[in-house]
């Protein structure tokens, strides 16, 4: 079993800045990676708001420098594979990646968040068959087409920008009259001709047997229900943690986000955790990578002490 003094789970922005950032305190890091490095930041078309690049720079690109910068570090170790699960004994953590254990006296959990589904009768069918959560990766498939967005985020609102230089069609669907997304990005989707904005509107069904071929729309202020034709639909009605490899006396919101103090650490002593797996109400690539950093640096003072 490989021993560290610190096990970062979670190659995105929050867990690759911690994994630089305690590598150069000197700790002994491993920085467990299930996919290419990254996280979501993979599936954002374009990001606008991160500081330095004024005139913005796409997630694939920000996300090979955030891994770059991880390269030049002999102490910090990158692990393939996927974290199973946690078991803290006493002061030793196991983290089962694969068929392999690693041991570790401190933790940065940086796991991320998954995209939350409708929760629809044949979505799990047609994931892949029409159903989208990233219009970078699956946008193309539809070029010329109609497809829906579901959600009034940022998410659903960038995306849905995205994909309007590339479909005939998009609507928009948001259960609200007014959008949960910055209105910079609203004011910009509003601008564009071929956006049809279903709003106070549910999908109440998925229709296709072996493709998506279209929804029905449920207008929540009439009740009226009508059947839209869709080649295409995405699906970004927010995120739901990515913990299940928890164990069960970490502290966690309702939601399943874990509840951490303003220095990352959690309940469990030795235990920390940053970016969007945390319980709290901003999450940005920037408020990640400066997450990761107050994780290492707490990390960092958590095994002077207890090394003495
Ligand atoms: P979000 O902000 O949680 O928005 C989810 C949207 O989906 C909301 O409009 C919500 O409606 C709707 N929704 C939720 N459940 C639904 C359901 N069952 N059926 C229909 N609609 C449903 O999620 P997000 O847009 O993915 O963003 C997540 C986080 O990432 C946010 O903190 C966001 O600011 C951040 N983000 C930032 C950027 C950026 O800064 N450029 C880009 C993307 C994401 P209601 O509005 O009625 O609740």
């Amino acid at each position: 079993m490989k021993r560290y003094e610190a096990v970062v789970v979670g190659a995105g922005p929050a867990g690759m800045t911690a994994a630089v950032y305690l590598a150069r305190f000197g700790i002994k890091t491993a920085l467990a990676e299930q996919l290419s490095p990254g996280g979501l930041l993979l599936q954002t078309c374009e990001v606008e708001n991160y500081p330095g690049f004024p005139k913005g720079i796409k997630g694939y690109e920000l996300a090979d420098l955030f891994s770059d910068q991880l390269e030049s570090y002999a102490n910090l170790t990158r692990v393939q594979g996927e974290i199973s699960e946690l078991k803290i004994d006493g002061e030793r953590k196991l983290l089962h990646v694969d068929e392999d254990w690693l041991e570790a006296d401190s933790v940065v959990i940086c796991s991320g968040v998954r995209h939350r589904k409708l929760g629809l009768p044949n979505e799990d069918r047609l994931l892949g068959r029409g159903i989208s959560h990233c219009a970078m990766c699956d946008g193309n498939f539809f070029r010329g087409q109609v497809v829906g967005v579901a959600g009034g985020g940022n998410s659903a609102v960038e995306e849905a920008l995205h994909l309007t230089k590339i479909v005939s069609k998009v609507h928009l669907i948001h259960r609200r009259n007014s959008f949960r997304a910055v209105p910079l990005y609203v004011d910009r989707l509003k601008s564009v001709k071929n956006v049809v904005f279903e709003m106070c509107t549910v999908i109440s069904a998925l229709h296709g047997e072996k493709e998506l071929e279209g929804v029905s729309l449920k207008r929540l202020d009439t009740g009226n229900e009508e059947f839209l034709p869709l080649n295409g639909l995405f699906v970004f009605v927010g995120f739901e943690p990515l913990s299940r490899f928890l164990p069960a006396e970490i502290a966690r919101d309702e939601q399943g986000f874990v509840i951490t103090d303003t220095e990352m650490r959690t309940n469990l002593p030795g235990v920390f955790a940053a970016g969007d797996i945390r319980s709290k109400l901003c999450r940005q690539i920037i408020t990640a990578a400066g997450e990761g950093a107050t994780a290492a640096n707490a990390v960092n003072s958590y095994l002077e002490h207890a090394h003495g």
